[in-house]
């Protein structure tokens, strides 16, 4: 844990310094609980992850079979939620669209490889949990403690893509099969940037159709996605002089992936690596917004115009932005500002049942 932390602290930014000013810009945002909320779920992930693998081994040997099985939330959900139809099926105010959304009830137990109704039911409420902690700690620290969590352990990153795939089948509405079909249109030469792409479904349907996606997330499948901190440095070219040069990237996708407190980063890395006139795509859960115009004029203070915003969907909200040109070098004390203002998006929480 302490080296989580160090890790977090010592990670470096865009310029090789450490991360003090953004890592000050968030302990200042924290509620003083929050940091301990942090460490409780490293350690806590921690700790399950032994039991878990104890258990696993000892009753179900072929784990693959076993991880398959995990369901996150399945047994809590509510059977309800099965009969609602496209518009309703949706995440609450307060929830999480991953958390909110309905797997069947769960027949796990019945079909969980060597495991008895009693151990089945336990591992489902541990992974919920789990999966719950790895959300948290995702939402509610800085992108430095997430990219080290997942350094050091990167079934972290499996065990929350799980989850995420799982919801993501029933959810009424998908940001990213939006953005295939809207992307797909555009002209082959077209080369998009998903910054947290997860498992890369946008470069898996749009690079067959001959667009270029390039695909970063926290941890690389060795195929599409290239590993990144996405809120500190993504890894392709463009400057951040007033001009800019050297930018090859015609759209940047942010599709559900703002998450760690220190995310207006992120949209300074798009900025930077987007061409003249690039376009920015935003899709955040809707919950998620304290103030809609606030988030809107951060966005745009970093140097965007708003072309569109579509909150037609319960449950995300779609912006289109496009990038112009700053008047002048952003000072230090300017980017500080924009920093510190990570919390006009909450976390998108599990609720605890
Ligand atoms: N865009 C994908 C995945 C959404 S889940 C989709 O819509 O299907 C959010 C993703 O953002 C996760 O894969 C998470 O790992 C990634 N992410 C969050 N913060 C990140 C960061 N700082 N750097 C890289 N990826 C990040």
């Amino acid at each position: 844990m302490r080296k989580l932390d160090e890790g977090g602290e010592g990670a470096k930014d865009r310029k090789g310094k450490k991360r003090k000013t953004s890592d000050a810009g968030v302990k200042k945002q924290r509620a003083p609980s929050e940091g301990g909320v942090h460490e409780e779920s490293a350690a806590a992930l921690k700790k399950k992850d032994k039991k878990d693998k104890k258990r696993s081994s000892q009753s179900a040997p072929d784990r693959s079979d076993t991880r398959v099985s995990r369901s996150p939330e399945r047994k809590h959900e509510s059977p309800k939620r099965q009969d609602k139809g496209p518009s309703q099926a949706a995440v609450t105010k307060d929830s999480n669209p991953a958390a909110g959304s309905t797997p069947s009830k769960s027949k796990t137990s019945r079909t969980a490889p060597g495991l008895t109704d009693l151990q089945a039911k336990m591992k489902q409420s541990l992974d919920g949990a789990r999966f719950r902690l790895i959300n948290e700690t995702l939402y509610r620290s800085d992108s430095g403690h997430a990219y080290q969590m997942m350094r050091e352990d990167p079934e972290v990153f499996e065990e929350y893509h799980k989850g995420f795939r799982h919801q993501v089948q029933s959810w009424p509405a998908n940001p990213v099969s939006h953005y295939i079909q809207s992307l797909s249109a555009y002209p082959p030469k077209t080369v998009i940037a998903d910054l947290g792409c997860g498992d890369a479904a946008l470069a898996k349907a749009l690079v067959p159709k001959g667009l270029t996606v390039l695909s970063f997330d926290l941890v690389s499948d060795g195929k599409y996605v290239v590993e990144a901190d996405i809120c500190a440095k993504v890894p392709l070219p463009g400057s951040e002089a007033a001009e800019g040069e050297g930018q090859v990237v015609d759209v940047v996708v942010c599709a559900l992936s703002l998450m760690g407190t220190n995310w207006p980063g992120c949209i300074r890395e798009a900025w930077r690596v987007l061409k003249a006139d690039g376009e920015l795509k935003i899709a955040e859960v809707a919950s998620r917004f304290t103030d809609v115009e606030a988030f809107v004029s951060l966005i745009s203070s970093v140097g965007f115009k708003l072309k569109s915003k579509d909150d037609r969907n319960t449950h995300f909200t779609l912006f289109e932005f496009r990038k112009i040109a700053r008047k002048s070098a952003m000072s230090e004390k300017e980017w500080s500002k924009i920093m510190s203002r990570g919390s006009l998006l909450k976390p998108c929480e599990y609720k605890r049942r």
